[in-house]
Parts: C-alpha cells; structure tokens; sequence
C-alpha cells in the first residue's frame, strides 16, 4: 500500500503475506548472517558485506554500515560500542525468532546521538534504511489524558526518511496489520503472543458483542482485531493526532481483509489539535459488508449518546491501567450509562 505521509509503496497489507509472515525476513541458502558483539567497535576499514543475492542483509552488518558512516560524518567517534546506536525497528514488525536479514526500507532506527546532516547522509547510503527517529527515552504521545488536567506531550523527531510503519500481531483468524507513525506514538512490539490480542479475541468469542468500544484506541491494534472477529460496529476513540492518523492507516491497510467497501474522512487530523479531550468528534467511517467502523477524535468520557445499539463490549486501554482501575465510580458510570460488558486487557 502507498504511505500517506511519504508516498512511497513500503506499506505491507494482510493480502501480502504469507501464511508465515517472518518468511520476510529468513535467510535464503545464499545469506551468510554473520553475528557481531554490540558491544564493540566496528572497524573503520573493515569491508562490509554487501547485500546478498537475495537483496537483503543481516540486520547486524546494516547497523555496521550505520556506524561506519556516522564515523565518516564524525557523529560517532570510532570508539564507542556497536549498541551506542540505538533501538533498531523492523518494518513489519514482528515476533522473529533469529536474527533478521533485511530487505530494501525494512529498518526504523530511533536514536539521539545522529545530528539532521549525518541522518541524510546514512538514509542515502543504507538502503535497508526505512527512516532514523531521533527519540528521547520517553515514550511519545501525551499518556492519559484525564479531564481537567492538561497533560505533557512528548514527540520524537523524523530525521530521514519515513517513520511510517506496520506491526503484524497475530491472531486465531490470521495476522491483524496495525500502521504507526512511530516518531509520535509508542513502541509496542509484536511478542509471539499478544495478550491484548488475545484477550479481545476471548471476549469477543465469549460473549458476541453487536457493538465493540475501543476506548484508547491508539493505531486500532484492539478495534481492528474486534473487527476481525466479527463484531458489526466498531467504535474507535482516542485524544491524540497521531493515534487517529495511525488508526485511520490501520482501516486502510486492512481494508479488504475486513470487507470494507467505503472510508470517509470527515477532518483532517493533521489540521486538528494534537490533544484534544473535548466531546469526540467523528473524524472517520468505513462500512462494508456486515462491518461499520467510527472511529473519533476526543475523550470517551463523552462518548454515549452516537453509540450504535445492542450488546456493547468495552475495552479500555490506558497507558496506566493501575490507576485507571482504581477509577470505580466512572467503571460503575460506565457499565450504568454504556451497559454491557468491560474489560481492560
Ligand atoms: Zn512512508
Ligand atoms: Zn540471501
């Protein structure tokens, strides 16, 4: 699928992976993965391999390669260790049980030791390069927004690149593709088994729900694994931009899979505020056969009086779930007010 942000195909869809999705990133009998220490120095000299004849390389050898130019640009003095880096994402991500080998823009690195010059200069040489994220150790996005109090916002930086990418979660009724934009969202990598996943995969199963709330919607991973398992209307609410940008991402690129035949954009997010905790305001449908999703900009405290009828099943996902259960009174509200059932994954 063409990314929305920089118009290049390196978005995958559910309808291009295989059965085995981690095939993607296998060594074929040619690749010659070559483990490195972390956390030693990469020789300046050294030649590094190229890619095989396959395209693609160990993640290992394309993180050296990093490292070389870094030194060439001086962003990197020669000494420090290979992990001085940072965090390598692959795109898709997902649970890998070896090493990957890397085809062409398949690695988000999100660092804070590469100046602007020096990412370019690396996003033109490395070709296994999706992007470079220069990231602080918070993670991005403003937390809970809980209402009356304004809470910071915390963004990470595109440097080069795109920083749009996908994790693939798997599922009993196959992979559920979730889109980030990952410099303004946090990481949440695919495990071998997803208990959120899971979870909503039980409820669903449990008690067929007509309508499912994903109240925290983040990029949709709950709504759209929900979806998948057949609930008919699905309601998707979040405060933050880029978790609305995101899970609009996530309905596209699970379009067909979902049976959606239409999505309107009623506002552009990008144009709205960056949080905003006032009544939801509708910024995205999809309908289909047997599937309709809305999916809002706003607080779900508000959220009521639109919901579609009939037998509700609520998620909430909160960055912190403690808290959020010590919340009786608006868990009581909620099951008063909304009805059905709710859980928190
Ligand atoms: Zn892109
Ligand atoms: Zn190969």
């Amino acid at each position: 699928m063409k990314c929305s942000c920089c118009g290049e195909d390196h978005i995958i869809c559910p309808g291009d992976l295989s059965s085995r999705p981690s095939v993607l990133f296998a060594p074929c009998p040619h690749c010659r993965p070559k483990a490195r220490s972390k956390d030693l120095p990469v020789d300046p000299n050294e030649k590094i391999t190229g890619p095989c004849q396959c395209n693609r390389r160990s993640l290992d050898d394309v993180m050296a390669e990093v490292y070389q130019v870094l030194v060439k640009e001086r962003a990197l003095s020669g000494t420090e260790p290979l992990s001085k880096l940072g965090t390598p994402l692959i795109c898709p991500g997902m649970f890998l049980r070896r090493p990957p080998v890397l085809p062409r823009r398949s690695l988000l690195l999100i660092s804070d030791i590469i100046p602007d010059s020096a990412a370019k200069k690396v996003y033109e040489q490395v070709p296994e390069l999706l992007g470079i994220v220069y990231h602080s150790h918070e993670f991005p996005g403003p937390g809970d927004v809980i209402s009356g109090h304004e809470s910071a916002i915390r963004e990470g930086r595109l440097l080069s690149g795109c920083d749009v990418r996908a994790d693939i979660f798997l599922s009993g009724r196959g992979p559920v593709v979730v889109i980030k934009k990952q410099a303004d969202m946090h990481i949440e990598f695919p495990k071998g088994i997803d208990p959120k996943v899971i979870s909503v995969e039980e409820q669903v199963r449990r008690l067929h729900p007509d309508v499912f709330i994903d109240a925290c919607a983040g990029p949709g991973t709950l709504g759209i694994t929900a979806a998948l398992f057949g609930v008919p209307e699905i309601i998707m609410c979040d405060v933050w931009f880029a978790s609305v940008w995101s899970a609009i991402q996530s309905i596209r690129v699970n379009k067909i899979k979902l049976g959606i035949s239409e999505i309107r954009i009623y506002e552009d997010i990008t144009t709205r505020l960056p949080v905003y905790s006032g009544q939801p305001v509708l910024i995205c449908e999809a309908r289909g056969n047997g599937i309709h999703i809305l999916l809002y900009n706003g607080s779900y405290e508000f959220l009521g009086p639109d919901l579609p009828l009939g037998r509700r099943l609520t998620v909430f996902d909160p960055f912190d779930k403690a808290a959020f259960r010590k919340n009786d009174p608006f868990l009581t509200y909620w099951t008063e007010k909304i009805g059905g059932e709710v859980f928190i994954p």
